[in-house]
């Protein structure tokens, strides 16, 4: 078995010493005859593998006291009406940052449960930058001020965090654990599994706890923060396996040294890739420089025509998942944590062999 590199915005590329540990243990867990999946998850096993998925997330993050980590499901989308839901009843006011295609879904979904200001836009450039903080037109009665630090589709990353006196909600999930984070600075942080953080089907929310307790009237139980606060993320069945999973990714970042080691890959990683395009006459990216996403990187070939062939033979070398989002077209690398330094040196020199024969 040859396992090929996998280039997908998400679902994308686990750990290869995840895999194999979860295959080890996957009929019978720690001897206890079951599978992870089979267990109830009020029992001593899941209930200890949860813990420790948790206290292995904030020892990662340095998430400080004060903080709830909660394991929920419906996606990032879901986070869309529940951030505004459960922090919007004092000024019924939200300020949103428009940057991308996540962005825009998520001011429309505010929009159903409070008024949302957009402060600033990218539009104007097709999404290809980060408008300047000094130009934004914050809202004075804001209940906080929402942004998309990677946008996943147009490949475009802030290149700092906003400094603002209302709580920060940001959707991370697409660049979460892709290098450390000062949590301490943001109200709210969530973040869709599926892309770094382990397989689809959870939802990790990083919640202050004095944010909690103050939905609008009409939330419900599910969608109102508290009640997995209060439940420890277990008031009705969590998505246990997808829990444990994401436990054993949260090992393997430890074991590979942590935020700071990985975000060294991961920037040498993109700027390896970004030099290549830059520089190869061929392909390129139309993001400004300072805003360029480590983690997705969309580029187009000279000629879209040949966008079909490039795939085709990428495949054929199994370098997969590598066209772009079908609102945009091109193609897209995206080089989250569990992509290899080897695939992405794969790809250059396909990328290469391809320019030199088509171009
Ligand atoms: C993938 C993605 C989403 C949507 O996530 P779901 O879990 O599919 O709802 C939202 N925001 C960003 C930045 C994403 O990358």
């Amino acid at each position: 078995m040859t396992r090929a590199f996998n280039f997908c915005a998400g679902p994308a590329a686990l750990p290869e010493a995840v895999l194999q540990k979860a295959q080890a243990e996957m009929l019978d867990y720690e001897g206890r005859g079951l599978s992870v999946m089979e267990m109830s998850h009020r029992s001593d096993e899941v209930v200890a593998i949860a813990e420790k998925a948790e206290q292995d997330l904030r020892d990662l993050l340095c998430v400080p006291d004060g903080y709830k980590v909660l394991f929920l499901q419906g996606g990032a989308s879901t986070q869309f009406a529940m951030a505004p839901m459960n922090l919007t009843s004092n000024n019924h006011t939200a300020d949103y940052v428009n940057t991308g295609q996540w962005s825009t879904k998520a001011i429309k979904e505010a929009a159903h449960y409070c008024n949302v200001n957009v402060v600033a836009t990218s539009q104007g450039d097709n999404f290809s930058s980060v408008p300047a903080f000094d130009s934004w037109r914050l809202s004075k009665e804001a209940d906080y001020l929402h942004y998309c630090p990677n946008e996943t589709i147009g490949g475009v990353e802030f290149d700092f965090i906003p400094e603002v006196d209302v709580p920060l909600v940001a959707d991370f999930s697409s660049s979460i654990l892709s290098q450390p984070l000062d949590v301490g600075r943001f109200g709210l942080i969530y973040a869709g599994a599926q892309k770094n953080i382990g397989p689809a089907g959870l939802t990790v929310v990083i919640v202050r706890e004095a944010l909690l307790g103050n939905a609008i009237p009409a939330t419900p139980s599910m969608l109102d923060y508290k009640t997995h606060a209060d439940a420890g993320s277990m008031y009705n069945t969590p998505p246990t396996y997808a829990w444990y999973l994401s436990g054993l990714v949260f090992q393997w970042l430890k074991e590979q040294g942590g935020l700071e080691a990985i975000a060294r890959l991961n920037q040498a990683k993109s700027d390896k890739l970004y030099h290549y395009i830059d520089n190869s006459g061929f392909y390129s990216n139309p993001v400004a420089v300072n805003n360029r996403s480590r983690m997705n990187v969309p580029f187009t070939l000279a000629d879209a025509a040949l966008d079909k062939e490039f795939l085709q033979q990428a495949e054929e070398r199994r370098l997969l998942n590598l066209k772009g989002h079908r609102s945009v077209g091109g193609m897209r690398a995206s080089l989250y944590n569990a992509v290899p330094m080897a695939a992405v040196d794969a790809l250059i020199e396909f990328m290469q062999d391809f320019a030199q024969r088509r171009g």
